[in-house]
């Protein structure tokens, strides 16, 4: 069998407004905050703007990007972008911003895709341009939007006073597409805050931070598996950060239930290793392992669909069949950490020259 790897794990938080748009800290303030929780990454995205792009770099042990949300004329179709020195034409379609962010090499992460809301005040703000297979990864969590998702009139005033309590788990609807993209090709799910800070009047009377920095930092974390570690030279880090999260080795935590750091899923037979992200041929004595940091739920999800789980802080599920394989880890019904998948392929991966 291949020989295992040591592997070095990252932990940050994608997708973040400043006062650059409208969030309401500063970069240094944030920063301040990352290094306070001893976090790896920051990926800034400020709508529409790459003012602070002269802030990427090293802070001491953490890695600052400055990427960008670009949405098109009908404010819907929000993308991430990195990569870019400055935003694309304002008036372009969604296909055109995805295609553009392809060929100068840059990232793109589809934001909110399934975004349906029920509170008129702050309309959906949903992914519609499927018909586009040139992104590199969706949101399967965004914090804000998760929470946004679930208020309507009737319980406004619950939401706003205890906004954390209320978050459960992933959409199920992006859980879902994500899984049907990823029967495809692979396609890489981040967890974002979506931070903001926002400042909400409540009843008229007095006003409250719905999710303050100290909270988004604490909540939807992407964590990152690398064989080797990130070089203290920023740019090959930072090519290190994208060519990593392109090859799925990636899973989400929600930090309040716990800390994530150590879990691992990978998959072994008597031939090969493989980690999450990794492709990994079927054979009869396939199994697949899951190792958590505290006890938990560990579903097996195959082609999205449950196929079977167990109670711990291990276990060992054997794959029977090729397919597509993620885990999610459940604490009291509470979404604790969800990988990205490990993809078992029927035949031998040599080319097939063959023209068609
Ligand atoms: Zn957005
Ligand atoms: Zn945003």
């Amino acid at each position: 069998m291949q020989k295992k790897s040591k592997l070095y794990e990252y932990v940050g938080i994608i997708h973040i407004h400043t006062t650059d748009s409208d969030g309401t800290k500063s970069h240094d303030d944030i920063i301040k905050l990352a290094q306070k929780y001893e976090l790896d990454f920051l990926a800034f995205t400020d709508h529409m703007n790459l003012a602070h792009k002269n802030k990427e770099g090293w802070y001491n042990k953490t890695m600052v990007l400055i990427g960008y949300e670009h949405e098109d004329c009908s404010e819907k179709n929000h993308y991430l972008i990195f990569g870019l020195n400055k935003p694309l034409p304002d008036d372009l379609d969604a296909k055109t911003y995805v295609k553009r962010v392809k060929q100068v090499g840059g990232f793109g992460i589809i934001a909110h895709p399934d975004e349906s809301r029920n509170f008129p005040k702050f309309p959906p703000l949903p992914w519609t341009e499927w018909d586009t297979d040139e992104f590199d990864g969706i949101e399967i969590w965004n914090h804000m939007s998760a929470w946004l998702e679930g208020i309507a009139e009737g319980n406004k005033l619950k939401y706003l006073l205890n906004p954390r309590k209320l978050l459960s788990s992933p959409p199920k609807h992006s859980l879902i597409t994500w899984d049907k993209l990823n029967m495809k090709r692979r396609v890489v799910g981040i967890g974002s805050a979506d931070a903001h800070g926002f400042r909400l009047k409540i009843l008229g009377l007095f006003w409250r931070t719905i999710f303050p920095y100290s909270v988004e930092l604490c909540s939807i974390r992407t964590h990152i598996l690398t064989k080797r570690q990130f070089p203290r030279d920023f740019a090959p880090a930072k090519n290190q950060f994208f060519h990593t999260l392109r090859q799925c080795r990636v899973f989400i935590s929600n930090h309040r239930w716990g800390d994530a750091r150590g879990f691992r899923f990978w998959a072994e037979s008597p031939e090969k290793y493989a980690i999450i992200g990794d492709k990994i041929k079927f054979h009869n004595d396939l199994w697949l392992f899951i190792e958590a940091p505290e006890k938990a739920r560990i579903v097996l999800i195959k082609n999205g669909k449950k196929v079977d789980d167990a109670e711990g802080k291990f276990a060992r599920f054997q794959a029977k069949t090729p397919g597509i394989y993620r885990v999610e880890l459940w604490k009291n019904e509470k979404g604790w950490i969800f990988s990205n998948h490990i993809r078992v392929h029927k035949t031998s991966r040599k080319r097939n020259k063959k023209s068609q």
